[in-house]
This record gives structure tokens, sequence and C-alpha cells, in this order.
């Protein structure tokens, strides 16, 4: 099952229209949650997050927050699912050819909840590889990375090139060379003990696993540097992870080929570590 506008309706019946502005035109916006043990982890922050996005493209979301929690654990119910991905899409909605939102009269609204599949282990006990493509991130002032945007061909083009050379994630520069992010993810990097990562300026989504990771850095007494890299600096360091609402924290063996450091590293797997037990505390309160 899953919720469309305002009903639970089986997948079957889960139809939109071609005239959709979403399907024309990636007018739209998302959100990506993960349910451990029937709990939504940080449903507040992507809710909050969703209304940012919204605000970003001048959508007025037909349900109040409050409404859009209770839906998402509505769906969630309905499949009586536990371990979950669930995703919040919201369109421009259908109206006539044209790209004036205008022309819209109301968003679509969908949640789809999906039995949350492990990524393989061997993914977090030896990393993964991941490819610096060619594909510069968008840039801020055209299409402002930090709106979880349904216009996602930027990434898909990354994620192709990314497939070519070989990598499971693609990592992009911003147009001026710094170091950005990967095509669904964040990343950070160890050098003398410190944890880099690209600070939102240089135009990426502002990951809320992101936030989690440097939170728990904080707290565990690891500087932290977020500031503009380049490339090299990837290369040259100890560690490299990258992190996600579904992936969490997840090691990089190679970057372009190179090899990091020996084994997936202490600061990673502490980190990894802290964020589980962060899933499990919030998992106990709610
Ligand atoms: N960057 C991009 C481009 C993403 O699409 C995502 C998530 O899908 C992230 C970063 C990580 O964000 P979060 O930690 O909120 O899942």
């Amino acid at each position: 099952m899953l919720y469309l506008n305002n009903k639970l309706v089986s997948k079957s019946k889960a139809l939109i229209s071609v005239f959709d502005h979403g399907f024309l035109y990636g007018d739209g916006i998302y959100e990506t949650l993960r349910a451990y043990n029937g709990v939504v982890f940080k449903l507040d922050e992507h809710i909050d997050r969703l209304f940012r996005s919204a605000s970003m493209i001048g959508l007025t979301i037909p349900k109040g927050p409050e409404a859009i929690k209770k839906t998402v654990y509505t769906t969630l119910r309905a499949n009586r699912q536990k371990e979950a991905v669930i995703r919040i899409t919201i369109s421009r909605g259908a109206g006539p050819i044209g790209l004036d939102p205008g022309l819209c009269r109301r968003p679509t609204f969908v949640i789809i909840s999906n039995k949350f599949k492990n990524y393989p282990e061997q993914y977090y006990q030896k990393g993964i590889k991941v490819a610096i493509v060619n594909t510069c991130r968008n840039f801020r002032g055209a299409l402002n990375p930090a709106i979880k945007s349904l216009n996602f061909l930027n990434n898909i083009l990354a994620k192709r090139e990314a497939k070519d050379k070989g990598a499971y994630e693609a990592i992009m520069l911003n147009y001026r060379g710094h170091l950005a992010e990967g095509t669904i993810s964040n990343i950070f990097f160890v050098k003398d003990n410190i944890l880099h990562t690209p600070e939102t300026g240089v135009g990426i989504l502002d990951g809320i696993t992101r936030k989690s990771i440097l939170d728990i850095a904080r707290e565990s007494g690891i500087e932290i540097n977020e500031g503009r890299f380049k490339k090299e600096d990837l290369l040259n360091s100890r560690e490299v992870f990258i992190s996600n609402t579904t992936m969490e924290v997840m090691p990089v063996s190679h970057v372009d080929g190179t090899k990091i450091g020996t084994k997936k590293g202490n600061i990673t797997k502490l980190l990894h570590k802290a964020y589980k037990k962060e899933v499990a505390d919030y998992v106990k309160n709610h």
C-alpha cells in the first residue's frame, strides 16, 4: 500500500497524470527516511527539510507537518513494516504544458514505504570504491543542491560516470573544483586525526546524517574541519567515508583506484558505532 494525495491505495491503483509537472519537468521535492523497529528516525528533521525545500521552490505543501508525520506512520503501519525506507514525494501536480507553476492546481503527494534491504555486509567491512567524476555538482546559483529536488539528472549523469569507472558512488566537485558530495551521500575524510567535510557553502545537501556525524564527532572530542577542499585532499587522507540516511556511515576503500588507509579506519568505526547507538537511543525514546 502507498499513500497518494488523501488516501492509502494499492500499488496497482497508485496512478498519476502524464501532465504532472513532476514527470514533465522534475518540478517537485522529496525526502528519504528510515524506520528502525517501527520508529521513523529523525522524522522532525526530515519534515523540516521537506518544508525548507518546498519554500525554496515556492511550493505550498497541501498538508501541515503534523499531518504529514501521521501519514508517514499510517503508510508504514499499513505495510506492517518495522525496518523500512520511506520516500515522501511532492510534485507541483498536474497542469497544462508550460513551465509556470501557477498552471498546476494541486500538488501531488505520495508516500512510499518499502522494506529496508541491508547493504551487503562487505561494503561495511571492506569499504566501497568511489570515483571523482567530471560532472560538476549543480552550481548553487542555478539549482541549489540544498533543495532536495526531484530534478536529479545532475546526480544521474555523475552516477553513470562512476559506474563506467567501476565505482559504486560518484564524488562530485563544484564548478570551482572544490569537493562537494556524492550522488546520494555526503563525503567525509580523516587527515591528521581531524575529521574533514565540505562546508555547506560549496553547494551540497545539508545531510541529516552529516549533521548527526558532526555532532557525534564534537561530543567525542574529535576535531572537525568544515571547509573547502580539493580532490588531492581526499586522495591523501587516512580514512574516507560517505553518509546518508540509509547507508549511515559507509567506509570508502578506494578513491579513483587509489587505496585509502589500510582497513576500515578507526575514526570511521567509532563514528558508525556511535551513530548506531544514537539510533538505538532514539528508538527507545520514541
Ligand atoms: N547528498 C545528496 C545529493 C543526497 O541525495 C543525500 C541523500 O539522499 C545526501 C547528501 C544525504 O542526506 P541525508 O543524510 O539527509 O540522507
